[in-house]
């Protein structure tokens, strides 16, 4: 092994000295067997999508649900995206797995239409899919698959967390994507390092302001004046906000004092399977407390 660390030590140049790493290399093999099981697993039927309930603070309502993908592995069982997302960002198996999702939550919606529920789509859509020449193609055309599902029923959720390459183009395919009908909303706002020049040239409706900041916001000042800022900010540019990460009553009523629009988190629903959405949904009343315990939160 020593022998081949050198050997490839010497490969990289003198002038350019560098010691293998063991780990390293297991994990470079462990990403790309990720990738290959990864390509295999959308082919295989293997994703699935659970959906979570975003209410409309104002009206007390379920308004729409944001799709969110797992993988059911067949060793490993229900795996969370953070499991074999990050594996594939940046590489073109994301845009597939965007197009997927994209397929199935609209079929998905169809079938909601058909049953008589009416409920805005949430899809995530990664920063390489959006900045793709033909990707407002290629959702229309899997729209027009869809009689019964109408863009305006439809909002994508930008993730931050790649860094938009080319603000020009992803501010023109909003643009162009708001005159087909849909709506855009800026995901996980508030954590990426240009989130600011982000609301500045991005004409999205809507920021979710990311669930750190939300669920720390009853103990901690700091996060509390952040929320607060972002609301704030999102009324003067007139956007929308989304708070994530609702997990107790008091950030519910909090949040609705500050004014924020709508809001999603454990506290009001984890994410569910299709066919648990309108069981729970007929059965969904906004919290009385909402209202009442901000007060005192606020004093
Ligand atoms: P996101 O879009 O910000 O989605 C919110 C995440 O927070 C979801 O995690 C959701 O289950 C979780 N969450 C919601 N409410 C709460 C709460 O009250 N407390 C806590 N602790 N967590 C809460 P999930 O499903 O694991 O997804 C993680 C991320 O993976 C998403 O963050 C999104 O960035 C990405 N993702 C999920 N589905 C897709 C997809 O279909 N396509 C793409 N490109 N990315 C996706
Ligand atoms: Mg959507
Ligand atoms: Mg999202
Ligand atoms: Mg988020």
């Amino acid at each position: 092994h020593a022998d081949h660390a050198m050997y490839l030590a010497k490969q990289c140049g003198r002038n350019n000295f560098q010691f293998f790493d063991p780990e390293q290399d297991r994990q470079a093999i462990a990403s790309r067997e990720l990738l290959h099981s990864i390509a295999r697993a959308i082919d295989a039927g293997e994703l699935c999508l659970r959906y979570q309930p975003i209410v409309n603070m104002r009206r007390g309502c379920i308004e729409a649900v944001e799709a969110l993908v797992r993988w059911q592995h067949p060793l490993r069982g229900l795996l969370a995206p953070i499991e074999f997302l990050p594996a594939i960002e940046g590489t073109d198996l994301i845009r597939e797995l965007d197009h997927w999702v994209l397929s199935e939550a609209l079929a998905q919606q169809a079938t909601w239409v058909q049953q008589g529920l009416s409920l805005r789509l949430h899809i995530n859509v990664s920063a390489q899919s959006l900045q793709t020449p033909d990707f407002l193609h290629e959702v229309s055309c899997i729209i027009d698959r869809h009689p019964r599902v109408q863009a305006q029923s439809i909002e994508l959720e930008i993730l931050e967390t790649t860094a938009l390459q080319d603000l020009g183009l992803v501010s023109a395919v909003i643009g162009e994507g708001a005159r087909l009908g849909l709506s855009f909303a800026l995901d996980d706002f508030g954590t990426g390092y240009s989130s600011l020049i982000y609301l500045r040239r991005l004409p999205a409706g809507t920021l979710k302001i990311d669930q750190t900041f939300v669920r720390n916001m009853l103990q901690d000042r700091e996060d509390r004046n952040i929320v607060e800022g972002v609301i704030g900010m999102a009324r003067a540019f007139g956007r929308d906000i989304i708070a994530e990460g609702v997990e107790t009553l008091e950030h519910g009523s909090l949040l609705m004092r500050l004014g924020c629009d709508r809001a999603q988190g454990y506290g009001i629903a984890r994410p569910m399977t299709a066919a648990q959405l309108p069981q729970w949904i007929a059965a969904y009343r906004q919290p009385a407390l909402w209202a009442d315990r901000a007060e005192h939160l606020l004093s």
